[in-house]
């Protein structure tokens, strides 16, 4: 018998795509995805414990659903980060959710959600997978509607940063065999993806544990080479990780696309030891500069957090200088949050929220003019857009991505999804870009249309 399962996912890509691996799961159990709650058998909230505000949302996501479980009976359960940090704790405080499942025990759902289905005893699995088995390939059983997708290379993190929760919720490094990866990425071009982004919370560790002798950058190349594969990006690098080879794949590989996200969390180095990053400011901007020769057309996007305790005015003042350098496409930036059972929390000198929050307003008001100045250099020219699906913003638009990661808007049919095709800047925004299709007879190389912006640079 056909049944409804309803997902409601918090926090990162990491998480996204175990959504994404748990409906392909469950699909083959007969569960298929519902985007109405209210007509769900299988409730299940994939968390995120990061930072404080995603891990509450949990409780109050449970809190909306717990008339479901009286009046319709569904089953319940909460998956990812805060289901393993939590643990039986969370069936002790909810006595109406059924399931706990820790991030390596996803494979497990369907028996799980049986064992639930026929004794309604409640479950809670949060052990570590020493094997790996957790990671392997849960390929889609049908073909996809879409144009890109995940491919997850590796899992956890051993850097212990001070202040992240990752390494206690998501455990050690653990890397896919490359034989299997290759495999997952072949069998997604033929069914007609086009772009992967490769995960993982540090991809540069990409190898370490494996019988092969494999980098990340030997993976890169490997996967450059697949046919149908158009474009290729990861996520996360770690700066001190950040290799020579590595910086070279972007001039060597022509799938690898111009866009990095290299995450620098603080530009001073007195916090950038507390937090224990393993770099300095120096080195750095000195990793930027040559990522800035090797590829002078990437585009840059990093994470910072502000307020981590003993940050004074002058530390906060390294971070904007380290921002004005380097001059980034984008930013992600966080208020400092305590992790119950990380290092940081016992750390003495605390940020008041207040000065936390100015911190904040004025990083953000700073980039946000960047961000905008840097879209609006695109002004005028012609940049390959590979197209996404429908424009959020209007019916008679769609939208896609440029290789440097930018959104694209311009008027369009719905066969062009999937296309790699090139299109005008024509206005540029604080979130997106604007633009317009180069028409097929304009396209040929040697026309003054096509070469007049310089398409790819
Ligand atoms: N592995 C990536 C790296 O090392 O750059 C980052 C992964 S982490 C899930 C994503 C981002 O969340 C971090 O880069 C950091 O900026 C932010 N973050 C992690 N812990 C945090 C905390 N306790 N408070 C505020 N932001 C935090
Ligand atoms: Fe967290 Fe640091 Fe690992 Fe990134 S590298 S996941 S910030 S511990």
């Amino acid at each position: 018998m056909e049944r409804r399962v309803y997902i409601e996912t918090y926090g990162c890509q990491m998480n996204e795509h175990d959504t994404e691996r748990i409906l392909r799961l469950l699909e083959a159990s007969h569960y298929l995805e519902t985007k109405d709650a209210q007509e769900a058998d299988f409730i299940l909230i994939n968390t995120c414990s990061v930072r404080e505000k995603p891990e509450h949302k949990v409780y109050s996501a449970l809190g909306r659903y717990k008339w479901l479980k009286e009046k319709r009976g569904a089953i319940i359960g909460v998956a990812g980060c805060v289901a393993q940090q939590e643990g039986d704790k969370l069936l002790d405080r909810v006595p109406y959710l059924d399931m706990v499942i820790g991030t390596h025990a996803i494979p497990m759902l369907p028996q799980l959600l049986k064992k639930i289905e026929f004794s309604g005893q409640r479950v809670c699995e949060t052990g570590f997978d020493p094997e790996g088995n957790y990671l392997k390939t849960i390929l889609p059983p049908k073909p996809l509607d879409k144009v890109k997708s995940y491919v997850t290379i590796m899992q956890g993190c051993d850097h212990f940063c001070s202040f992240c929760i990752v390494p206690y919720v998501r455990g050690r490094e653990q890397s896919r065999s490359s034989r299997e990866i290759i495999e997952e990425v072949r069998h997604l071009a033929e069914m007609g993806i086009k772009e992967i982004c490769l995960l993982g919370q540090n991809v540069n560790g990409y190898g370490k544990g494996l019988e092969e002798e494999i980098s990340f950058s030997e993976l890169l190349e490997r996967i450059n080479q697949i046919e149908g594969i158009e474009r290729i990006r990861f996520t996360t690098s770690h700066p001190k990780d950040f290799s020579e080879k590595l910086i070279q794949a972007f001039s060597k590989l022509p799938k690898l696309c111009e866009h990095i996200h290299l995450p620098f969390q603080s530009g001073s180095d007195k916090i950038l030891k507390a937090m224990h990053r393993g770099y300095t400011k120096e080195s750095y901007l000195k990793k930027i500069d040559h990522l800035k020769e090797v590829c002078p057309s990437i585009a840059l996007t990093a994470d910072v957090i502000v307020g981590f305790p003993g940050e004074e005015e002058k530390d906060f003042e390294e971070t904007l200088d380290l921002l004005r350098k380097v001059q980034y496409d984008d930013l992600f930036s966080f208020k400092y949050s305590p992790r119950k059972g990380t290092q940081a929390v016992q750390f003495m000198d605390k940020v008041e929220e207040k000065v936390k929050q100015e911190r904040l307003s004025t990083l953000q008001e700073i980039q946000k003019e960047v961000t905008l100045r840097k879209n609006q250099e695109l002004e005028g020219r012609v940049k390959e857009v590979l197209v996404e699906g429908r424009s959020r913003q209007s019916a008679q638009d769609v939208a896609g991505r440029t290789r440097s990661n930018k959104i694209v808007n311009f008027e369009g049919n719905l066969e062009l999804v999937g296309q790699l095709v090139p299109v005008r800047i024509t206005k540029a925004y604080p979130h997106s870009l604007r633009g317009e299709i180069i028409p097929t007879h304009c396209r040929l190389e040697n026309t003054p249309a096509y070469q007049q912006a310089g398409i790819g640079e």
